[in-house]
C-alpha cells in the first residue's frame, strides 16, 4: 500500500499553507510516508458544528466527518487543516486532535485534525511572522500524524512533546527524538509486513 497523506482543508484555507506543508511534511517525514497530496475539495464548515458562545468548532465532530471522508479515499492518513478555533470538551482549546492506533491497528487508515487560528503571531496581536507561522503548523503537523502513528506524549526534545501553550511549541523541535523513532520503527514494521 502506498502510504499517502492527505491534506484536508476544512472550510477556507490559504492554498499556499498547503502547499507549503506538503512540501515540508514530504521532506521530514520521508522513510514514513510516501507522498503528501492535498485534497481539491475543501470540507464544509458546518453551522451545528459551532459553538457561538465559545465562538469555536467542536474538533471531535469535524474529525469525526474526516473520517467518513477517508473511507471513501481509502487513504493511510489524513491530516485536517482549519483556519477557525476549535475546542474538546474540558479544554478552553485545541491545537490539533488525532487518532491514536496502538500496535498492529497503525495499519489501518487513521485522522487528525490541526486548527492555524493560534499559530498566528496576530492572534496575539503581535506584528505578523510568515516563517514561524509556517514552522508553527510543521510542528502541529507533524505531533498529530505521530499520533496516527502509534506514539504518546514524550518529555524528551522532542515534536511529540504536548503543548499546553504557544510557548511549549516554539520550544519543542520539528522533529521526533530518539526513544519515539525507535518506537516509530516497530509500529512502522507492522506495514512492512503487508
Ligand atoms: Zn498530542
Ligand atoms: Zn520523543
Amino acid at each position: 500500500m502506498k502510504r499517502i497523506v492527505f491534506l484536508q482543508p476544512v472550510g477556507i484555507v490559504e492554498r499556499d499553507i498547503l502547499i507549503k506543508l506538503k512540501k515540508d511534511l514530504e521532506w521530514v517525514l520521508k522513510g514514513y510516508i510516501n507522498k503528501v497530496k492535498i485534497s481539491l475539495e475543501p470540507l464544509e464548515l458546518k453551522h451545528s458544528e459551532y459553538d457561538a458562545f465559545r465562538r469555536q468548532y467542536d474538533a471531535s465532530k469535524i474529525l469525526k466527518r474526516i473520517k467518513q471522508l477517508q473511507r471513501k479515499e481509502n487513504g493511510f492518513r489524513i491530516l485536517g487543516i482549519i483556519e477557525e478555533d476549535m475546542y474538546v470538551t474540558h479544554l478552553n482549546f485545541v491545537f490539533g486532535i488525532a487518532q491514536s492506533p496502538r500496535g498492529i491497528f497503525i495499519t489501518l487508515p487513521q485522522a487528525c485534525l490541526i486548527s492555524t487560528t493560534r499559530l498566528r503571531e496576530s492572534f496575539y496581536r503581535r506584528p505578523k511572522n510568515e516563517s514561524l507561522f509556517e514552522l508553527r503548523i510543521l510542528k502541529e503537523a507533524i505531533h498529530e500524524l505521530g499520533h496516527t502513528f502509534g506514539l504518546d506524549h514524550c518529555r524528551e526534545e522532542c515534536v511529540m512533546r504536548f503543548s499546553n501553550c504557544l510557548s511549549d511549541t516554539d520550544l519543542k523541535p520539528a522533529k521526533f527524538c530518539e526513544s519515539c523513532i525507535e518506537i516509530l520503527n516497530l509500529n512502522f514494521s507492522y506495514l512492512r509486513r503487508d
